[in-house]
């Protein structure tokens, strides 16, 4: 599990914070827990390693946001529209933000947030009845692409049936309590939540039972390190169904993506704003007419010219999928050159271009981690 902390401190809001595992580790070593200050890793997202490259890549997605703070605290206030940058910029990044405080949530949206970002999973804490009721409406009525729910630790069972209904809740994960002063959980509790997912097609997932754990009636005192490994050994988690359509694009985007050239272009956060913007039909459109005038013709003199090198999305689409020239055209789609372009193989860069870039705005691209260029934080 990766975690990025930006910022360390928090301040106790719900029966959930009692036994904060922040506060426990920071008593050993008497640090005050309510400061809230940045850390060093407040930009771990763009630090590369001797080698340039990202220190993170997509294969440690998801990366879990301010396990020991509250992304939404007020004392972070100042430096959450950077962090929102960072977030944005490192677009093949999956970043899972846990909050309690999703009350602040709409007060701390940065401006290009519109209808939420791909990238970003807002995962809503709530431990009893009483704040799953106060939080989850708020999570339902804020704009966002991805929403889980954590019951950890769980107090008491909770009825969440009402908020699963409109199938906006992607996962719900549900835990004991670790530590010595540990608040019991009653395996029933768990299991109740499950069915609640089950009949609504959500994932779930029983994290940890935590350090007291009721099962039949009977009350278990399980070491940390096996709180974990005897959730995973109950097997009850349950992954939703999902309809995903193949894509035809697939085996030539992962090809596309062994080049160390071809996988260094991504979208910048002014293309993916463009995209937003103009909407698929508009750039599906600018899409025919790049292709039709760049690649379609029988000659071009000044092959491996003709593409413009900007920011726009389906110029940077076409250097990423080596559909800017005649001579990529034929050397890795095997389109000759020298003759016009035919009406299928516009459809079929066209339909490249599309899986390309929709792979890019939906933060899934298939490509390797060699290089992306350096973030300008202004
Ligand atoms: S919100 Fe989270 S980090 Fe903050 S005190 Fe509560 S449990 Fe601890």
């Amino acid at each position: 599990m990766i975690v990025w902390n930006p910022w360390h401190g928090c301040k106790k809001i719900s029966p959930g914070c009692e036994h904060c595992y922040m506060y426990r580790q920071d008593e050993k070593i008497g640090k005050d827990s309510t400061k809230v200050v940045q850390t060093k890793n407040y930009y771990l997202p763009l630090k590369r390693n001797r080698n340039k490259v990202y220190s993170l890549t997509s294969l440690d997605n998801p990366i879990y946001v301010c396990m020991t703070s509250d992304f939404f605290i007020e004392e972070a206030d100042r430096w959450r529209d950077e962090i929102w940058k960072v977030i944005r910029y490192r677009s093949d990044l999956k970043f899972k933000i846990i909050t309690k405080r999703i009350h602040r949530m709409k007060e701390c949206l940065p401006q290009d947030w519109w209808g939420g970002y791909r990238n970003v999973t807002i995962v809503c804490t709530c431990e009893n009845q009483k704040t799953a009721d106060e939080r989850l409406p708020i999570l339902l009525s804020t704009p966002m692409i991805h929403r889980e729910i954590i019951h950890e630790p769980m107090l008491e069972a909770i009825n969440i049936e009402p908020y699963l209904r409109e199938g906006l809740i992607e996962a719900v994960t549900c835990g004991g309590e670790s530590g010595e002063d540990a608040r019991p959980c009653n395996y029933d509790w768990i299991l109740r939540t499950r069915e609640q997912c089950i009949k609504n097609n959500v994932s779930f997932e029983f994290h940890q039972t935590g350090a007291h754990f009721i099962k039949d009636g009977r009350h278990y005192e399980i070491e940390r390190y096996l709180q974990s490994l005897q959730a995973k050994k109950a097997n009850i988690n349950f992954q939703r169904k999902t309809e995903k359509k193949p894509d035809p694009y697939e085996d030539i985007l992962i090809e596309l993506a062994r080049s160390l050239y071809r996988s260094s272009f991504i979208l910048t956060p002014k293309a993916l704003d463009y995209c937003e913007k103009k909407g698929m039909k508009e750039i599906r459109r600018e899409a025919f007419e790049a292709v039709r005038e760049c690649l379609g013709k029988a000659c071009y003199p000044n092959d491996g010219y003709q593409t413009p090198r900007n920011w726009h999305p389906i110029y940077t689409a076409m250097f990423a999928t080596a559909t800017d020239n005649r001579e990529n055209l034929s050397k890795w789609h095997h389109i000759p050159g020298g003759r016009r372009l035919t009406e299928n193989e516009i459809n079929y860069i066209v339909g490249l271009l599309l899986s390309w870039i929709t792979r890019q705005i939906n933060g899934d691209p298939i490509r390797h981690d060699f290089f992306t260029p350096p973030l300008d934080i202004t």
